[in-house]
């Protein structure tokens, strides 16, 4: 055993011992007081200093090894930190490490390239991946561009890219793209769906104004008709383009802070609607008012009024002359909701249509709604709108016998 694993008790013990035996010696040897005490102080003097030494020494000691101790638990709650935000991330992260093995992986990752870190850990790439275009490109080592490939997840796409760490890692980081391509797409869409309703108006007119700068003669009756329908094309334009400006600014109010609601004084505003609704119809229809409610709503009344006058408009286009239209405002007491219907015995529609309505420029029949001057983004205002100010479009319709088109507003929204 040596010095240094005795007990701090055993030490000073051995230490006295070592005193007296040494000042037994002395006396022994000199048989004088006097240098025996002399001794005796300088052993004593050097095992307080070996002691006072010592003491230091290990306090020291334990001092190092407490601040090593509060490194490592900093440190490891560091980690733990890291690990937690990583896991965190939507994205997905596997850290690689030299020979391409898995050496951690975020939750995310294993969602999205099918890793499961548990049975993976250690394993080689092409053990880890069955995909060959994410095995081909790890392997490559080149990064400089992300690779776009299928999620493990049905009908996901991912955007995979890896960054070297240091010399003996990499990271593999995944990205689901889905809905931004699903957002490249609807507006690709868009943009070809608006290229197509301005087309048809303007080669309309195109061709009349070629004609009559070709110098050709037309008979007043003839000139009357093509100008007739060069108004009416241009009126098309014109309704697209406003309803397309209205989707645009409800769009970009979606993205501002919204207005503070007005209170809707909606038993008026019903009234002013079946006006609309018979100055539309021009006699061709019969139209009843049932406001059996006075209840107010909070929302935005431009908004209200645009998206019930195009429930009217489209009532009025979609039911034959001689049909009937009812434009409703009451209150379910049932459901504590009050609801804003337009009923007509129109031509209805089939009930696979009916999910597809509120999408922009979807029509049943485009060439009717073409003739009675729709342009497809009616309903999906209304929707818009609807979802603005807190209340529910419902769609009811049989083909051949008529439609009825709500908006609901729940208890929330009302004002007595
Ligand atoms: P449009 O300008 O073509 O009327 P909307 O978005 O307002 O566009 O309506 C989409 C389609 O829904 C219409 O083209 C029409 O086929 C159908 N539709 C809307 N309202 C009615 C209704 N009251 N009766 C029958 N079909 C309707």
């Amino acid at each position: 055993m040596s010095a240094k694993n005795l007990s701090p008790r055993l030490f000073c013990i051995l230490g006295l011992i070592i005193v007296v035996v040494i000042t037994a010696l002395l006396y022994v040897t000199t048989a004088s007081y006097e240098k025996t005490l002399i001794g005796t102080c300088i052993a004593l003097v050097v095992l307080i200093c070996y002691i006072i030494f010592k003491i230091g020494d290990g306090w020291m000691n334990s001092m190092e090894a407490e601040q090593i101790k509060s490194d490592q638990t900093r440190f490891t709650a560091r980690i733990d930190r890291y690990r937690l935000s990583l896991s965190a991330l939507p994205e997905g992260v596997v850290l690689f490490r030299q020979g391409h093995t898995v050496e951690w992986c975020n939750p995310a990752a294993e969602k999205h390239l099918g890793i499961k870190l548990t049975t993976h850990l250690g394993m080689a790439l092409n053990l880890v991946f069955d995909n060959p275009k994410i095995i081909e490109y790890l392997e490559s080592g080149d990064y400089s561009k992300p690779i776009e490939i299928k999620s493990h997840e049905p009908g996901r796409i991912l955007l995979l890219s890896a960054v070297v760490a240091d010399k003996t890692h990499f990271i593999v980081v995944s990205h689901d793209i889905t809905e931004q391509r699903r957002i490249d797409s609807m507006r690709k869409d868009f943009v070809a769906n608006v290229s197509h309703e301005l087309r048809t108006p303007l080669t309309v007119i195109m061709g009349f104004l070629d004609m009559i700068v070709r110098g050709k003669e037309f008979d007043e009756k003839t000139l009357r008709e093509h100008l007739g329908l060069m108004q009416q094309e241009t009126s098309r334009m014109q309704s697209l383009v406003n309803d397309l400006l209205s989707l645009s600014r409800l769009e970009s109010k979606d993205e501002q802070e919204s207005d503070p609601p007005e209170v809707v004084n909606m038993p008026k505003l019903v009234a002013s609607l079946a006006e609309d609704g018979v100055a539309l119809s021009r006699g061709r229809h019969t139209i009843d008012t049932d406001i059996s409610s006075d209840k107010a709503v909070l929302g935005q009344v431009d908004e209200l009024r645009s998206a019930c006058l195009n429930l009217v408009t489209n009532a009025v286009r979609y039911t034959p002359e001689g049909g009937k239209i009812q434009i409703a405002w009451r209150f379910d007491p049932q459901t504590e909701s009050a609801i804003f219907s337009v009923k007509d015995n129109g031509i209805g529609i089939d009930a696979e249509d009916i999910p597809r309505l509120t999408e922009r420029f979807y029509r049943v029949d485009k060439s009717r709604s073409r003739e009675t001057g729709g342009t497809g983004l009616g309903l999906a205002i209304v929707k818009h709108v609807a979802i603005r100010n807190h209340c529910r479009l419902d769609i009811q319709s049989e083909l051949g016998k008529g439609s009825t088109f709500s908006l609901i507003f729940p208890k929330e929204s009302l004002v007595d």
